[in-house]
């Protein structure tokens, strides 16, 4: 039986590699991979997933509106698809999240979801959360705050360098900087920008 996987990280952690690593797995046994992005990251150009040690393939975009069930349902009819990979997965919808698991289980495909479990706020998107709940594995991809510690937060910094404590979950086309950090460096960051003594989270 096929399952449905989410790979978790804070930002940074080699997510794209490691989904590009997987789909170049397939591809090599002679299997057909579908890759998805969303939409709303176009730091290499639109369909487009890149790693930082210089793999890439072309993928689907998916907005909020996208049927991601029928759009793989009906890839498979033309060509027997053998494995979907889901990038930036966090921006995926609860009805999308579901489709994913239908297609798991109806039509017998594994769907490897990659994406941040929390944005800059500590909060879950909506996708990971969904994630969280219904998949039937959940793999933490780590990479490490500058203290050693595994990372777990993303702080996120505005165009004057200066950490942000509020704001949209997502900034398009903003030009924000984000660093991963452990909890202890989060919130030593964000009480330092608020002035506030360690205790007082
Ligand atoms: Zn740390």
């Amino acid at each position: 039986m096929a399952q449905l996987y989410f790979y978790y990280s804070a930002m940074n952690a080699g997510k794209s590699t490691s989904l590009l690593q997987s789909s170049y797995n397939y591809n090599e046994r002679g299997m057909r991979t579908l890759i998805f992005t969303a939409e709303i990251d176009t730091r290499f150009g639109k369909g487009k997933i890149s790693s930082r040690i210089g793999l890439s393939a072309d993928a689907f975009l998916f907005s909020q509106q996208t049927d991601i069930g029928e759009l793989i349902r009906n890839e498979n009819k033309q060509e027997t698809v053998h494995c979907v990979l889901v990038d930036e997965c966090q921006f995926l919808t609860k009805e999308q999240v579901k489709q994913l698991c239908k297609v798991t289980d109806y039509d017998d495909i594994p769907v490897l979801c990659y994406g941040l479990r929390t944005d800059f706020r500590g909060e879950l998107f909506s996708g990971s959360q969904y994630l969280l709940a219904w998949a039937d594995k959940l793999v933490e991809l780590k990479t490490i705050c500058h203290c050693g510690r595994k990372a777990s937060r993303a702080l996120r910094f505005d165009n004057k360098g200066v950490v942000m404590c509020d704001g949209d979950q997502v900034d398009i086309g903003g030009n924000e900087k984000y660093v991963s950090v452990c909890r202890k460096h989060y919130t030593d960051a964000i009480n330092e920008v608020k002035g506030k003594r360690k205790d007082s989270m």
